[in-house]
């Protein structure tokens, strides 16, 4: 992982600074904020407390719904317990000073020049964008200054870019008083990635990162935006480990770009049955059985995938909220199986992942998640268990593909907000 160390403690409130006095991390941010950027509004020390706000926003992974959300499907992820922290105060003018931590470098716009976002590094691209749709929304941030470090790993598919989006977001909502929802914050993010990034992101990222709560995760209807907050009790009997083949491949985009025209295709063809289906997210199974065999064999694998990964999601939210984690995990082995054979997204080194992990015992169920082509699995695990299936996987994907697997345990799961 091209990560630096995190630059806090696992637990950000935990005391843990080498004077051995209380200081939190929140505090550490801001102390460090104030001695990085020497000018400021607030020379006197209690003033700067009040005047800085630490926000933090955790990243995530996706537990069922794989490739669902581009047809307006269901997904379920949960937060992490890694997030991206961002320490801010006003500076008094148009100016946006930021420092990251992480990639140790500094970078400086103005809110009134926009176009000067491109020439930005990539890092500081997503905190002008979030500036940037706020202003498009006509919402006034004033310029700031800001610290951001995190510990969610970069590019590993567990969202670190939405942490590092809504942190922000959630930080200058606080420190201007800008009175943003939820649900309009994570769709600003959202959206702050997609044009001033680049990035064709859904909407599963930010929403999960800002609306995620701890204890529980989160199902939610990509088209209408309707959720729930389904029980996911990590922290007593059960915990998430997620491997991290260290594949990144060229051809995750591409194929995904295909994959989304297959699907439109394939909705197409049924909405000659029937005019209302949208998209493959209306078409009912049925339809699949009796109009299917005239669809080419590809789109119809395509099809049943999107059509019973929704269904897996909806059964897998009921099961959670009735504590059944055994039935879930089984939904979780399903979901791999049909997103490896009938929508062609996994490879070797995820199967690999995921047969692994079906050995060890203890093991409730496993997937990949994400993308796929490369990136994570996610296993739920008894938590007695769990250290057990960290060697194995360790040991055994060693053994068949390059000795860098990297896994993370998550034990709890993070709320965005304030600290
Ligand atoms: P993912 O969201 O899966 O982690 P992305 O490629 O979408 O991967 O986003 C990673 C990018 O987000 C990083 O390259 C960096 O630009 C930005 N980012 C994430 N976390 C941080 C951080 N702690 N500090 C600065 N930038 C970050
Ligand atoms: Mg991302």
């Amino acid at each position: 992982m091209d990560q630096p160390a995190p630059p806090l403690a696992d637990d950000p409130n935990a005391a843990s600074d080498p004077a051995g006095t209380t200081e939190t991390a929140p505090e550490r941010l801001q102390r460090a904020l104030s001695r990085h950027f020497e000018t400021g509004p607030s020379p006197n020390s209690s003033d700067e407390r009040a005047s800085c706000v630490v926000a933090q926003a955790p990243g995530r992974v996706n537990l069922l719904g794989g490739h669902t959300d581009y047809s307006g499907g269901f997904v379920l992820p949960t937060t992490i317990d890694r997030a991206v922290y961002v320490a801010l105060r006003a500076s008094g003018d148009e100016t946006v000073r930021l420092r990251s931590v992480d990639f140790d470098e500094d970078a400086t716009f103005s809110l009134e020049a926009e176009t000067a976002i491109e020439e930005l590094p990539t890092w500081a691209r997503y905190v002008a964008g979030v500036t940037a749709e706020l202003r498009r929304r006509g919402y006034a941030p004033e310029g700031f200054e800001a610290l951001i470090a995190g510990n969610v790993p970069l590019g590993a598919g567990l969202s670190s870019s939405a942490a590092l989006e809504v942190a922000t977001a959630v930080g200058l909502g606080e420190l201007f008083s800008l009175g943003l929802g939820a649900v309009e914050t994570a769709r600003l993010c959202q959206r702050a990635e997609q044009e001033h990034v680049g990035v064709e992101c859904g909407i599963m990222d930010q929403f999960s990162s800002h609306l995620g709560r701890a204890g529980h995760a989160l199902f939610l209807d990509c088209r209408s935006l309707e959720h729930r907050h389904v029980p996911l009790p990590l922290a007593e009997d059960v915990c998430l480990v997620v491997a991290d083949s260290g594949v990144r491949r060229e051809l995750a985009s591409s194929k995904y770009n295909e994959r989304r025209r297959e699907c439109e295709e394939a909705a197409r063809f049924f909405a000659q049955f029937d005019a209302s289906i949208e998209s493959l997210r209306d078409v009912p199974e049925a339809l699949i059985e009796k109009q299917g065999t005239e669809l080419d064999d590809t789109l119809r694998r395509r099809a049943r995938h999107v059509v019973s990964e929704n269904e897996r999601v909806e059964r897998g939210a009921t099961l959670l909220a009735d504590g059944d984690l055994e039935a879930f995990g089984q939904l979780m082995n399903a979901s791999h199986a049909s997103l490896a054979s009938g929508y062609e997204v996994s490879c070797a080194e995820l199967d690999a992942l995921v047969e692994i992990a079906q050995s060890v015992e203890g093991v409730l169920g496993t997937r990949m998640t994400g993308a796929g082509f490369g990136g994570c699995t996610v296993t739920l695990v008894r938590r007695d268990a769990t250290e057990h299936l960290r060697r194995a996987m360790e040991a055994r994907y060693r053994e068949r593909f390059a000795p860098d697997l990297e896994t993370y345990v998550v034990e709890r799961n993070l709320k965005a907000g304030l600290l």
